[in-house]
């Protein structure tokens, strides 16, 4: 028997706290984590043995932020994972070109268009303001219901300022777009 308390010591307890974060869904998105989104950025141990987890926010001013925290501190402490610190880095700042391929596949399945602008054939060496030139002038997104290239757009916001509205000219259904940023 031990009575070594659950503690945030040790390289396990690193391997632990990425495992838990993980599954912390984003909460305007739930079918995407705050990982998948590009928004946990490190867990690292600090010399004292305080996990620091590093999150960057989203579109500045985005009310989930918050939440995003206390979601974070919750899962860790249900884990046991404390001591802990949660520190908001702002530089670099967050794009969507962070969100990982699954999650703009899993947004696409959730009806929400993924942003726009991961250009794949961006020759490498190409400078980091010519990747965002092109992603910038990415045309209509496509319906993520029927795939059908003709939409348009109705609104510049949709059901939150980080999405725009749009609507299928085929399938005729509304659907938010993740404006790339
Ligand atoms: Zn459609």
């Amino acid at each position: 028997m031990t009575s070594v308390p659950h503690s945030a010591r040790g390289a396990d307890a690193l391997a632990r706290a990425w495992s838990v974060l993980e599954s912390v869904p984003d909460p305007e998105i739930p079918v995407v984590s705050i990982r998948e989104l590009g928004i946990l950025r490190s867990v690292e141990q600090a010399d004292d043995g305080t996990l620091e987890v590093v999150i960057t926010p989203t579109y500045s001013g985005c009310p989930a932020m918050a939440h995003i925290a206390e979601d974070i501190a919750h899962a860790l402490e249900r884990a046991g994972l404390t001591p802990h610190r949660i520190k908001t880095v702002l530089a670099p700042a967050w794009t969507t070109d962070w969100i990982t391929d699954e999650a703009r596949e899993k947004l696409r399945a959730y009806g929400i268009a993924p942003p726009g602008g991961r250009c794949a054939g961006t020759p490498a060496g190409g400078s980091e303001q010519a990747i965002r030139f092109v992603a910038r002038s990415a045309g209509s997104p496509a319906c993520p219901r029927c795939g059908s290239a003709h939409t348009e757009r109705l609104s510049q916001f949709g059901s939150t300022a980080c999405k725009a509205l749009y609507r299928c000219l085929d399938c005729r259904e509304p659907f938010d777009y993740f404006k790339p940023y």
